[in-house]
């Protein structure tokens, strides 16, 4: 198949262009480098089946395709903060973009929804069916809300036009190739431990997440795209849930470093807890992570530390 990628750059997205071209496919990963970078994918720049194009999905394009993975849209915090107008265009003009072109080709669309559309979420662990506690004027809201009428386009082309979509809500995802300066836990973390600086914990600690590791995720991506008559939505995530005092801990033991925790001021809006219910994942696509914790966090920061080690 000829398979577009948005966001292909960015840190699943690239994971996912090589989990593709592995299997034979041909991909074209699109992407504005707001957040992605080259280095992500230069290892794939030889293969004849992998093609790039830089470009904005905020703008129109046409494409000739038979999937979609839409991934384009930045994803940690400080990122999406940085211009949350363009936040909200990126998921709403760019995905109304991305179903224009599903509905011309009659490709299959895949969308990259989130946790967040659960916000704060007051039942736990998050099923599908789960409306959500968003705050709809604060600082995350560009995301939240972005991805929420994300996901109402999705629904409302397949019910208006027949697109055959795909809806994943994913969840806090870690690996190889996350940004250094994304301000995301898993990077600030690893990389202050491995440099043995203060460990900069937001609030007490005591909230909680679940994390997933990238490769576990992306087989997850591939079967709900490949799976016949059910477009979700579904959680993709990992229901290991620790705190985050919990989880800075387990860095500083795996990185054998000296740091030492700092208390900071929690942001507003950050969630209390968030654990995905995996039930339907696993009853529609066979799907759950195998990679635990520890071996993901080992992994992640070695890829750090080489990356530390070549400049
Ligand atoms: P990322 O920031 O590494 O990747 C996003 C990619 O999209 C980058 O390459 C960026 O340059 C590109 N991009 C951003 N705006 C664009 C635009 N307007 N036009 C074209 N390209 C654009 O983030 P990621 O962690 O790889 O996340 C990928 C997707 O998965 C996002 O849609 C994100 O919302 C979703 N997601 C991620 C997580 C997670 O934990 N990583 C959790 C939930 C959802
Ligand atoms: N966090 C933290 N220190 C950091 C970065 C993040 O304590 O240096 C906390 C953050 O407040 C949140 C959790 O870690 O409670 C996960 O943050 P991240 O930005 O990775 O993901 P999200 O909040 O979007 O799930």
């Amino acid at each position: 198949m000829r398979i577009l990628v948005t966001g292909g750059a960015g840190f699943i997205g690239s994971h996912l262009c090589e989990r593709l071209l592995d299997e034979g496919h041909d991909v074209i990963c699109l992407d504005n480098f707001f957040t992605g970078s080259k280095d992500n994918i230069i290892h794939l720049m030889d293969n004849h089946r992998f093609e790039v194009i830089r470009h904005d999905i905020v703008e129109p394009i046409l494409l000739e395709v038979d999937r979609i993975y839409n991934l384009a849209c930045p994803a940690s915090p400080v990122h999406y903060q940085y211009n949350p107008v363009k936040t909200v265009k990126t998921s709403v003009m760019g995905t109304i973009n991305m179903l224009g072109m599903a509905k011309r080709v009659k490709a299959r669309i895949l969308q990259a929804s989130t946790s967040e559309v659960y916000g704060d979420p007051q039942i736990h662990p998050q099923i599908e069916g789960y409306w959500g506690n968003v705050n709809p004027i604060g600082i995350r809201s560009c995301y939240d809300e972005g991805k929420r009428v994300a996901e109402t386009l999705m629904m409302d082309y397949h019910r208006q036009n027949g697109v055959d979509i795909r809806i994943i809500r994913i969840f806090n995802t870690y690996g190889p190739r996350m940004a250094e300066n994304d301000g995301r836990v898993v990077s600030n973390f690893i990389l202050q431990a491995l440099r043995n600086e203060d460990i900069t914990m937001y609030g007490d600690g005591s909230q909680t997440r679940s994390f997933c590791f990238v490769s576990d995720l992306v087989e997850g991506m591939i079967r709900m795209m490949e799976c016949a008559n059910f477009i979700g939505p579904v959680n993709l995530g990992n229901p290991t849930e620790n705190s985050i005092l919990e989880f800075a801990e387990k860095i500083v033991t795996i990185t054998n470093s000296c740091s030492s925790i700092v208390y900071k001021p929690l942001p507003q809006d950050d969630p209390k807890q968030r654990q995905p219910d995996i039930t339907l994942a696993g009853e529609k696509l066979g799907w759950k992570p195998t990679v635990a914790l520890e071996d993901g966090l080992r992994t992640t920061a070695a890829y750090f530390a080489a990356r530390i080690a070549r400049r």
